[in-house]
């Protein structure tokens, strides 16, 4: 894990605190325990906590400000909280905290965010921005974008998970293939995990953080709660500091040199791989011009591209050969999804259909 020079805290970037800022006592406790552990840059607290259905616990709200202000006073640690309005920013500001969270439903909507940019003053930072609720990359960089055309040149995405789209082992399905290609889109942009929002429960939070680290993200975000079973809110998912500390232990945090020596093993096996990636594309090409002469064919006997039986016996056929194989059964499913949907274009594009795909 390693973050950019241009940062002003060390690499990796690790943030962790309650999921809320609930009472002075609970914050002093926790920010005396992380801020005793060099490894932990920031701590962070919700003020405010967006509740999907009202009548749960909503945050402390301003109060709570100054019990994050005496923390960072006392103990040196910077503090950070989520802001989803100009007001939060400014009261926030006026406590005497300027780095901020933007969280995944604010992330979600471009006015939210935009008014929020503009309540940032000139010095704030550095702004962590969480994933939208919705595997969309682009909210994602937009919201990123918004806070650097301002000026804010101190951002930091956050990969918190995705809604699921059926229950499974996480509360919010990680697809790191999305912040992998944050990655390659905004090169610049360190990325954190935050394997609390991803896992949803304890248990899982060190597997999902050692993810992140495999992935070479950036640090992680944390929820670390000094008695989490007595938590607010997000009681399932946060760790004791002691749990918290374990898992850093177990991480090989320092960073992993991204330059490798040339090695002639190394070599032999990057060039076999980059072959074998020729050869699946021109598959594929060979694929898509046969499914071409097939769409022909669908015009010329009136047929709709999209054939559901087919489809329903094609995957199924792929499932059971791609297990035989040892592959993983969502990998070919999605590999088939990807196929199957580009075929459909290609033919739908021979019906004069899809023009709205090619904006
Ligand atoms: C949080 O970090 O406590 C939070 C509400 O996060 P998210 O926006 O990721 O749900
Ligand atoms: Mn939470």
């Amino acid at each position: 894990m390693s973050t950019s020079a241009l940062y002003s805290f060390h690499s990796p970037c690790i943030v962790a605190g309650p999921c809320a800022a609930e009472s002075r006592e609970q914050i002093l406790i926790c920010a005396e325990a992380l801020a005793s552990d060099s490894r932990i840059s920031f701590l962070r607290a919700g003020v405010w906590k967006p509740r999907t259905r009202p009548g749960g616990f909503e945050g402390i709200g301003e109060p709570a400000l100054q019990w994050l202000a005496l923390a960072q006073q006392k103990y040196g640690i910077r503090v950070c909280v989520e802001v989803a309005t100009p007001d939060h920013v400014r009261a926030a500001q006026m406590a005497g905290i300027t780095s901020f969270w933007l969280g995944a439903r604010t992330t979600s909507d471009p006015f939210a965010v935009e008014a929020v940019v503009r309540a940032l003053q000139p010095g704030d930072g550095p702004i962590f921005v969480k994933n939208p609720i919705s595997p969309d990359l682009d909210l994602w960089i937009g919201a990123i974008e918004r806070l650097r055309r301002m000026g804010h040149s101190q951002v930091i995405a956050v990969l918190r998970g995705f809604y699921p789209r059926s229950p499974g082992r996480y509360r919010n399905t990680p697809h790191w293939d999305v912040a992998l290609t944050l990655r390659t889109r905004m090169s610049d942009i360190p990325i954190l995990c935050d394997p609390s929002h991803i896992a949803g429960k304890r248990e899982e939070v060190p597997f999902v953080a050692r993810r992140a680290y495999d992935f070479s993200l950036d640090g992680l975000f944390v929820e670390v709660h000094p008695s989490p079973d007595d938590a607010l809110s997000d009681a399932r998912q946060q760790l004791t500091p002691a749990a918290f500390f374990a898992m850093l232990d177990a991480l090989p945090l320092s960073p992993v040199p991204s330059i490798l020596p040339p090695d002639e093993e190394l070599l032999e096996l990057r060039a076999m791989i980059d072959s074998i990636d020729n050869q699946i594309l021109d598959l594929i090409a060979e694929r898509m011009s046969t499914v071409e002469q097939i769409g022909r064919w669908k015009m010329a006997h009136n047929q709709l591209p999209f054939q559901r039986v087919r489809w329903r016996s094609l995957l199924f056929h792929h499932l059971r050969y791609g297990r035989l194989l040892g592959l993983d059964v969502r990998f070919v499913r999605n590999l088939c999804e990807l196929v199957h949907t580009e075929s459909l274009r290609i033919q739908g594009m021979q019906r004069g259909e899809n023009r709205e795909l090619e904006d």
